[in-house]
């Protein structure tokens, strides 16, 4: 079985939302130069366009109707086939773990409009289709800045989708009935304001039964990065070691969301994806 599977099309590169696509091929090409995907253990797997249906199913008519002519369509529809392939090769048991790159964001789009980089819900049209391969419960962990409000439009009313939603907002509510609990950061959150809100959230977890978690990892939360956290390059690979040990032997997908910095999409992705491999030094 292969450890991680990596999900990447050159296309999230070559047309992706022009804030976040110039990240993509220096981060792969740092990927691959760093020696962690090996062909055996790591591996890349090239994803295609989600199936039409699956994301009509997800999202409205009027959605599906605006979205008809947008230039980003093409690229947020492969996108959300990335994450899916991804938490498929999971779900089969052909992988243990996954990283699923993406060209658009999903956290944005609600059934039925979407804003901030983001078309169609990726992770939401994934769970749907787990759903029909039997899969039922989930755990989202969204650590990136924004508020991840269009997973909340699918989500906030069925408990058995736990959403853990880290932003730079200031509020922090905890809905133990529906499972969504939301955690504001003020503005300018360090490393260690976020890992132990992480940790915090991750042991109120601890009880919910689940058969995947997913990541939405968007590491706008860079301090150099445009989104509203502060943290270093230290907290990466702890915060992907938090979660691994959260998630213990159960599926996992990191779905890549915001952030526009090359350097540190250069870093972060490798050290993640080390982690997942067994091989982070945190
Ligand atoms: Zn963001």
């Amino acid at each position: 079985m292969t450890e991680v599977a990596i999900t990447y099309h050159e296309d999230f590169g070559a047309r992706g939302f022009s804030v976040l696509k110039e990240r993509i091929r220096p981060s792969f090409e740092k990927l691959m130069q760093s020696g962690l995907v090996d062909g055996g253990r790591v591996q890349v797997f090239r994803p295609k366009p989600a199936p039409m249906a699956l994301v009509e199913i997800c999202h409205t008519a009027a959605h599906m109707m605006n979205m008809k002519d947008d230039p980003y369509r093409q690229v947020a529809m492969l996108s959300a086939g990335s994450v899916m392939m991804a938490a498929e090769m999971v779900a089969r048991g052909e992988a243990r773990r996954a990283f699923a790159y993406t060209g658009t964001a999903g956290h944005h789009a609600s059934r039925g409009s979407c804003w901030g980089f983001c078309y169609f819900n990726d992770v939401a049209i994934t769970i749907r289709r787990l759903r029909e391969m039997g899969l039922q419960r989930f755990l989202i962990v969204d650590v990136d800045p924004h508020f991840g409000d269009g997973t909340r439009d699918f989500f906030g009313e069925d408990p058995d989708v736990f959403h853990i939603n880290m932003h730079s907002g200031k509020d922090e509510v905890h809905d133990p009935k529906k499972n969504n609990y939301d955690i504001g950061l003020s503005f300018g959150a360090k490393d260690e304001r976020f890992l132990s809100a992480l940790k915090s959230a991750l042991d109120l977890a601890r009880d919910f039964d689940f058969q995947m978690a997913f990541v939405i990892f968007g590491h706008d939360s860079h301090q150099d990065d445009y989104g509203g956290f502060d943290l270093s390059f230290e907290a990466y690979p702890k915060m992907a070691r938090m979660i691994l040990d959260a998630v213990g032997e159960k599926g996992l997908v990191y779905v890549l969301s915001g952030g526009s910095c090359i350097h540190v999409a250069e870093r972060v992705i490798p050290d993640v994806i080390a982690v997942l491999a067994g091989r982070g030094r945190a």
